[in-house]
């Protein structure tokens, strides 16, 4: 099986190299676009580029509002100030993801709270939220979520689109209405992924894309905050170092960030935009040949949940336990085709393992099971 599996991925790529989990594809205007930034010297924080992949991310996922930012986790930290999040309160998110969800609550002076996943959209459970929330908080008369035994404030909900896997959003949204929770979606893997017909990063009040290398589309490195019209003002305000327009003058009213994404790295989006669609082709086609090809084995496919398109930006199997899961990685990395096991839960990770968390029984068993396997477009699949 084992042996077939690295035939099988060695076929698509028509490689006898190394093969990555995710290399970007570069087969459009690429050069074209950061050659004009070059040679117009417009590299840097202002530029036209910037402006333009803002207005086509805005066309393509239908948010009112798109702010570009330097990286995915700089997206995240703006969204959750956008969201509200204040030093010392709480925001719940899920204990299976990278640790850069975490990492942008702690930025904020909050602490995370680990609810568990669901097993078939590996992503925030909203009937494990709903009931912790009901055993361990409250609402005060304002209508702010609190937990219990004291007022600590919950703000927020920052749930993950896992390998590009759309959550179960109308749970979400209805049991975070419910609990007066705001509602941020971490889309960095879901970018192009619709939930019921409606782009990932686009239901809640915030959403956040990353364009790093190994993501779906990229920039080199960057990130997207996508949002209505007044937090989008807000996001480009405190993304820009909070500076008052104005020709000449340096007057900046608040804390700013210097979150810009340099015109360069905009100009490179702007061509790999332009591939979306196909390079989602392309990894819908590879997906489902190794659904085909894994039918009727011990591993059983990620498949995306009903109703949801995916992009597919990691293919994943989940192994029947942790001795044949390691049995893949050993094989397989052995073989020059990389694999990877899905993240140690954050709730393992020294940082945060003393944060408060719900019961995580799916999380801890994908934990142990899932693999993710090679993923990059195959360049005679795109349409
Ligand atoms: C890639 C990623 C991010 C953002 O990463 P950057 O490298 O900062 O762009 C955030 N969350 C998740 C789940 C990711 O996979």
């Amino acid at each position: 099986m084992l042996d077939s599996l690295v035939k099988f991925v060695r076929d698509q790529y028509r490689t006898n190299e190394f093969i990555p989990l995710h290399a970007p594809v570069f087969g459009g205007n690429e050069k074209r676009y950061v050659l004009e930034t070059v040679e117009s010297t417009f590299v840097s924080s202002v530029g036209a580029f910037v402006d333009r992949f803002e207005r086509d991310m805005e066309a393509y996922t239908g948010s009112p509002r798109a702010v570009a930012t330097v990286n995915g986790t700089a997206a995240l930290h703006v969204a959750l100030m956008l969201a509200g999040v204040k030093p010392g309160e709480l925001v719940v998110t899920q204990p299976l993801t990278f640790v850069a969800t975490c990492n942008a609550i702690a930025y904020c002076g909050a602490e995370p709270i680990f609810i568990d996943v669901d097993k078939h959209t590996l992503g925030l459970s909203p009937v494990a939220l709903d009931h912790w929330l009901h055993m361990h908080a409250y609402l005060d008369n304002d209508g702010v979520c609190k937990l219990m035994g004291g007022d600590r404030v919950l703000r927020a909900c920052l749930p993950m689109h896992t390998f590009g896997h759309p959550a179960d959003l109308n749970g979400l949204v209805e049991v975070c209405g419910r609990w007066g929770l705001a509602l941020v979606e971490d889309a960095a893997e879901s970018l192009g992924s619709l939930y019921k017909g409606r782009h990932t990063g686009t239901l809640g009040c915030v959403g956040t894309l990353s364009f790093n290398g190994n993501k779906t589309i990229t920039t080199g490195g960057g990130g997207m905050v996508l949002t209505n019209e007044a937090l989008g003002a807000r996001a480009k305000h405190i993304t820009t170092t909070a500076k008052k327009p104005h020709a000449y003058e340096y007057v900046h009213d608040e804390v700013g960030y210097n979150y810009r994404l340099p015109n360069i790295n905009a100009a490179l989006g702007c061509a790999q935009l332009e591939q979306l669609d196909s390079f989602i082709a392309a990894k819908r086609i590879l997906a489902g040949r190794y659904q085909t090809f894994f039918e009727g084995s011990q591993f059983q496919f990620v498949v995306e949940p009903a109703g949801c398109r995916s992009n597919y930006w990691l293919n994943a199997v989940v192994c029947e336990d942790l001795v044949q899961r390691d049995e893949l990685l050993a094989f397989s990395n052995q073989a020059g085709v990389m694999t990877r096991p899905i993240w140690k839960l954050m709730s393992h990770l020294p940082t945060y393992s003393s944060s408060l968390k719900g019961d995580l029984t799916n999380a801890l068993w994908l934990e142990e099971r899932v693999v993710n396997l090679p993923s990059s477009v195959v360049p005679e699949l795109q349409v």
